[in-house]
């Protein structure tokens, strides 16, 4: 049980792996923005995740585009 609190505390940054606290936005180590941890305990990259979002919404306007043409 305490090993899992302390699992959730801590984040390791995604660039030179330093343990960092899960409130940090920043690592102290290599002055790098840093988001909240993921499944694995690894801090996420803010431009990363905005850049999935992208994605994701452009693969969601190409299946409308597709339902458009073919469902209408
Ligand atoms: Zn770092």
């Amino acid at each position: 049980m305490a090993e899992k609190e302390k699992k959730d505390l801590i984040k390791k940054c995604p660039y030179c792996t330093t343990p960092l606290k899960v409130e940090d936005k920043l690592c102290f180590s290599c002055k790098k923005r840093v988001g909240p941890p993921d499944a694995r305990g690894v801090a996420t990259v803010p431009g990363r995740w905005k850049s999935y979002v992208y994605l994701l919404l452009a693969l969601g306007l190409v299946v409308a585009y597709f339902q458009f043409v073919f469902f209408r």
